[in-house]
């Protein structure tokens, strides 16, 4: 999903034929051979079963064509213009209606990775753990990005970033090993290792726990 305002989500569009406000529809993936696409993710299309080119469409299509399909009115989004999509049964599209919700959340996820692309640059000058984290605990992050978030935090070797990792499942595993090799050179570099019974982190040379009192 590209960085664009998504107002057009929010857009208002009414049926000629019937009156019914469109859906706002996920547009079909067009096979590039056929040499045309939509020009937008989504489609205002619309879905009521009693709209009158909807069953007036039957007859025409089959009349015309010889097969048995309808049509449903169709907008694109910032256009006024009508068009129509041919459909075969009464349910189609109606499970691929939008969920604007989640378009806007993954819009702000996206966005919140770019910039964090952008301050990992000066992250080492500016101590700046915050742009490392939200990259490496983003499991929608492009694995580049990831990559290069990890060379970082090796970088600025900030010991407050082990329990957000901690905390955090990563779903990618291979991922999550360079994670903790990344955690354990950490802890190394700084004479630093883990209480195996609090997690917190204390001197490696130590032989009870600061915090728990338990012997090591
Ligand atoms: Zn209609
Ligand atoms: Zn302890």
């Amino acid at each position: 999903m590209s960085d664009r305002d998504l107002d057009y989500l929010d857009e208002i569009k009414i049926c000629p034929h019937c009156k019914t406000q469109l859906s706002c529809c996920e547009a079909p993936q067009i096979h590039v051979g056929d040499g045309l696409g939509w020009g937008s993710d989504v489609l205002f299309i619309c879905l009521n079963d009693y709209c009158s080119l909807f069953l007036k469409g039957w007859e025409h299509v089959g009349e015309q064509y010889g097969h048995h399909a309808s049509y449903r009115y169709m907008e694109l989004p910032g256009s006024k213009e009508s068009n129509v999509m041919m459909v075969g049964n009464k349910d189609a599209f109606k499970g691929s209606l939008v969920d604007k919700e989640a378009i806007r959340n993954q819009n702000k996820r996206y966005k919140k990775e770019k910039e964090a692309v952008e301050e990992l640059k000066t992250c080492v000058e500016k101590k700046n753990l915050s742009p490392v984290l939200t990259l490496l605990l983003d499991e929608s992050a492009l694995k580049g990005n990831k990559a290069s978030a990890l060379e970082y935090l090796i970088k600025l070797n900030d010991l407050s970033c082990i329990d957000a990792l901690r905390n955090h499942t990563f779903r990618d595993g291979t991922f999550e090993q360079k994670i903790n090799m990344n955690i354990k050179m950490m802890l190394d570099a700084n004479f630093k290792k883990e209480c195996p019974y609090c997690a917190e982190i204390i001197k490696s040379q130590a032989k009870k726990c600061m915090h728990c009192k338990e012997n090591l």
